[in-house]
């Protein structure tokens, strides 16, 4: 979907969108349908609300199955029971809350195109800024489109390519030329090849791996490598930025073409809190960076060195993504690291409940602090974010509650003062507690405003220098502009651009 960051106006964590999975085998009698539901399960994190699967059947014809829930839901026993053939790809999605048309099967992915020239599946991760012009331009050409979504536009685009050529490689290195924008992208072939592409600035994750077993060899493709590692894979490496791997058995795995760019922009939010601990992005461990992130934190933190403080201190994190960065808090500040916080592992989507009340209220249907812990003690909760605020305000309260003496909030990102158009879910910039904070206060007295209406006793957050040199890259290899205001796309820049003068004529 096209610039969701208003979509969605009542998240209260970043959201990702979607996850894609691919895998190929050289055995024409072998279905990889179990594989790819494997790969898909793996990465329900990176979207829960519908799944699918697109498959070469033996014989050679596309067949696509795709349903609303989580993996386990829809590609159940008796679903991957019909579904045979050795070469495939999946879906996982996340949709924005209250989307009528969502509804539909059509708006779920994989989507499957055929007309009388030419049959593919595609799997999309991303956004396209552009997809506007682009599909007017396309309508202009007399196609017709039957949803609204960016990922048609992807598809309508290589089907109208594919009409003067037939070399699959051309279209799509074509197909992306048109394209401005973040996306990881799987092709699956009525010839039975995998094509995955990753957009030249490679905003989201996307690796190749192996797995070869006495009798069968296997090319597997997926948005994080812990979707190689289910399936008992090796991993190659990570398609680069503007590159196209070719995937088939009757070729070496290869690249069809690199389109080079002077920099990257891998979204920063993959090692904060999108991507699993046991994924590597980029050859950079997602696990070991937010355990820098917390020793980060602890270092140069002042609170530390209040001795009075310390005797009485426990580092706790919230559950899930504040583990890794609790425990490399708690690991440099030579304090107890305290499992305070009981996740309910069966409530879902806490973060995106339309509502204040709904949230509150969930909130404390998925947390619970062990009071027997947090009970007189000094407590350090280390979160991945604030967003809105208004979780981390009901979290502070429930420790209170349960009898901690202060509550001091530790961040492992710095704080998010813009909305994101490359396809993750933000509330605007008004909603963003520190985007909100930062315009009304200013650069000086914006945290501690934020503290005050958090109810915090203390709060920190991560620097921008020390989150780049926890994940190891260079400024210019990575995406911040939900922290800087800096966006990487031209035509996101063009969008800004035509809303303030939309903003100041209103004024
Ligand atoms: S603005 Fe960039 S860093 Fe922030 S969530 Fe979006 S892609 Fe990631």
């Amino acid at each position: 979907m096209a610039l969701n960051c208003k979509k969605n106006l009542k998240i209260d964590k970043p959201i990702e969108h979607c996850a894609v999975f691919g895998v190929s085998c050289d055995d024409k009698t072998f279905t990889i349908s179990r594989l790819l539901y494997l790969g898909l399960i793996s990465q329900q994190h990176r979207g829960q609300e519908s799944t699918g699967i697109s498959i070469l059947k033996t014989g050679g014809s596309i067949v696509t199955y795709k349903n609303k829930g989580l993996v386990s839901q829809v590609l159940n026993d008796s679903a991957l029971s019909k579904l045979w053939g050795n070469v495939g790809i999946g879906h996982n999605r996340y949709a924005t809350t209250g989307a009528q048309e969502f509804n539909s099967l059509d708006y779920i992915q994989p989507y499957h195109f055929k007309n009388n020239e030419i049959e593919f599946s595609l799997a999309f991760n991303g956004t396209i800024p552009n997809y506007a012009e682009l599909k007017q331009s396309l309508e202009n050409k007399g196609r017709i489109f039957v949803t609204n979504t960016d990922t048609e536009v992807v598809a309508q685009l290589i089907a109208s390519i594919a009409l003067g050529t037939e070399s699959w490689p051309e279209i799509l290195k074509t197909a992306s030329e048109s394209l401005d924008g973040s996306y990881s992208l799987l092709i699956l072939t009525a010839e039975g090849d995998i094509y995955a592409i990753r957009d030249p600035l490679g905003f989201k994750p996307l690796c190749i791996g192996e797995l070869k077993t006495e009798e069968r060899n296997f090319y597997i493709v997926s948005s994080e490598s812990c979707g190689i590692d289910v399936v008992g894979g090796r991993l190659i490496r990570d398609v680069e930025p503007g590159e196209i791997v070719h995937l088939s058995h009757r070729k070496e795995l290869h690249s069809e073409m690199v389109v080079k760019s002077d920099r990257t922009a891998l979204c920063q939010f993959e090692f904060v809190y999108f991507a699993r601990p046991d994924s590597i992005i980029d050859g950079v461990s997602v696990a070991q960076t937010r355990l820098q992130l917390g020793i980060n934190l602890a270092r140069n933190d002042p609170i530390l060195k209040d001795f009075k403080f310390r005797e009485n201190a426990i580092v706790v994190p919230v559950p899930d993504s504040g583990r890794s960065v609790a425990v490399g808090y708690a690991q440099e500040a030579k304090l107890p690291y305290v499992e305070g916080l009981m996740k309910n592992r069966y409530v879902w989507r806490t973060f995106i409940m339309p509502g204040q009340k709904n949230r509150e209220a969930a909130v404390k249907e998925k947390l619970n602090p062990i009071k027997t812990f947090i009970n007189s003690k000094n407590v350090i909760i280390l979160d991945d974010s604030i967003v809105r605020g208004t979780t981390t305000k009901k979290i502070i309260n429930l420790i209170r509650d349960a009898g901690a003496i202060s509550v001091n909030v530790r961040i492992s990102c710095p704080p998010v003062i813009r909305p994101c158009y490359m396809g993750i879910d933000f509330p605007t910039t008004s909603e963003l507690i520190a985007g909100r904070f930062k315009e009304l206060y200013g650069n000086e007295a914006y945290i501690d405003e934020i503290r005050k209406k958090i109810g915090a006793d203390s709060l920190r957050y991560q620097t921008i220098d020390d989150l780049i040199s926890a994940i190891g890259k260079s400024k210019n290899q990575l995406c911040m502009a939900c922290l800087t205001g800096e966006y990487p796309l031209k035509s996101v820049n063009k969008i800004i651009e035509m809303e303030r003068a939309i903003s100041s004529d209103r004024n």
